[in-house]
């Protein structure tokens, strides 16, 4: 077989600037990164509280390996449902105020696998316009209607809840909680009473938000002084709980049901014992260590402070992820180089990651950063813009 669409492909891609590579990472997370060779200060990892690197973390991983070995097996419904599944998820549901959890092997399979469990051909779904490509795909999966509402806007979605019908069949609002790629929040409170009065499921994503917003860490859930109010809460531990893996947060019931039609859960091995084992301390970090989250603040504010003394136009809340909006796909990425080459990682994020024309540079702090470090990108922005 010919293979020229293959290049002629790669070739339309560097040509519109939109070609990904996968750079080379040769240390472990932290403030400071060797990428391609070169140590530079990391202001783009989801690392939020320094747990990827904790020795702890590190050591509890190594610990759960030891006694449950390397693997899971198979599926946790055959034979790999390890007893660490069972004591994480009583420490998950407990942390996020919930009756049940369910851990899943990543946040994207979580969504992809869950969104069409709970709605099919004859429901509707109702999705903010800058929701994650794994709800998206988890949408389209489940051939149900989707309805898309426009980013973060109560009135456009209490507009489509009144005109949409779905007759007899299900209604589920999908949302995130902390935006991945413009840092801002949900509506949460508005959007579960529209749910309640509209009779809809709903299912929040709090990637981002868990283990960094609320006073516990609980997401933005707790940051609205909520608790158990949305249907499903999924919560990842790939970011801020410095491991790997994902889980929804539900009612008994929805979980039983979960467990019998989440095909993502069905059919794919169970997470490894390390990466349960490093989430289950990263956790009992998160509860016990508040002054973690207090530095993360306190970075976001001084962070927050000296951008918008350059210049960039930032948000009042007091989320980690801080999107510098370029516009061109092809003036990010010759920025992005700029700042490596000042020994500076923010990674440039471009179409489809984003809607086209809003190219830009997605910088996230940790509780880690130093305020020197923080001083160094904040000059280096300004030198290049
Ligand atoms: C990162 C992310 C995911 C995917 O989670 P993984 O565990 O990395 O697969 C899902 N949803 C949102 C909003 C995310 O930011």
């Amino acid at each position: 077989m010919s293979s020229g669409w293959i290049k002629k492909d790669l070739k339309q891609l560097a040509d519109k600037a939109l070609l990904r590579k996968l750079r080379r990472v040769a240390s472990m997370q932290g403030p400071e990164i060797e990428v391609d060779g070169q140590w530079v200060l990391n202001f783009c990892s989801n690392n939020y509280l320094g747990l990827a690197q904790d020795p702890r973390v590190i050591r509890a991983a190594a610990v759960a390996a030891r006694k449950w070995g390397a693997s899971a097996g198979s599926s946790r419904l055959i034979a790999g449902n390890l007893g660490i599944f069972q004591e994480l998820e009583r420490d998950l549901a407990a942390f996020k105020c919930y009756s049940s959890a369910l851990l899943m092997n990543s946040g994207y399979q979580a969504n992809v696998g869950i969104i069409p469990a709970l709605v099919g051909e004859d429901d509707v779904v109702f999705s903010d316009e800058y929701n994650h490509a794994s709800l998206i795909d988890g949408m389209r999966l489940s051939k149900a209607r989707i309805v898309i509402y426009r980013h973060i806007d109560r009135e456009d979605l209490e507009d489509k809840l009144a005109s949409e019908d779905s007759g007899k069949g299900r209604r589920l609002i999908v949302t995130e909680s902390l935006f991945s790629m413009d840092g801002d929040i949900a509506p949460l409170r508005e959007i579960i009473s529209m749910a309640w009065e509209h009779n809809c499921l709903t299912l929040v994503d709090e990637a981002h938000a868990t283990g960094v917003l609320g006073k516990e860490g609980r997401g933005v859930l707790e940051y609205f002084n909520l608790r158990d109010e949305v249907d499903i809460s999924l919560g990842t531990m790939g970011k801020a709980m410095g491991s790997f893996g994902a889980f929804a947060c539900s009612s008994k019931a929805l979980r039983d049901y979960m467990i019998n039609h989440t095909r993502s859960l069905i059919f794919s091995t169970g997470l490894n014992p390390p990466a349960l084992g490093a989430a289950k301390t990263a956790l009992k970090i998160i509860q016990t260590e508040p002054a973690r989250r207090k530095n993360l603040k306190e970075n976001i504010v001084y962070l927050k402070g000296k951008l918008s003394g350059i210049g960039v136009s930032v948000s009042p809340d007091p989320v980690p992820i801080i999107p510098v909006i370029i516009g061109d796909a092809e003036r990010t990425m010759k920025l992005c180089e700029e700042l490596l080459g000042r020994g500076i990682f923010v990674q440039g994020i471009r179409p489809p990651s984003v809607p086209e024309g809003t190219s830009r540079l997605r910088i996230t702090v940790s509780s880690e950063h130093t305020r020197n470090q923080m001083d160094e990108l904040a000059s280096a922005l300004k030198a290049i813009l």
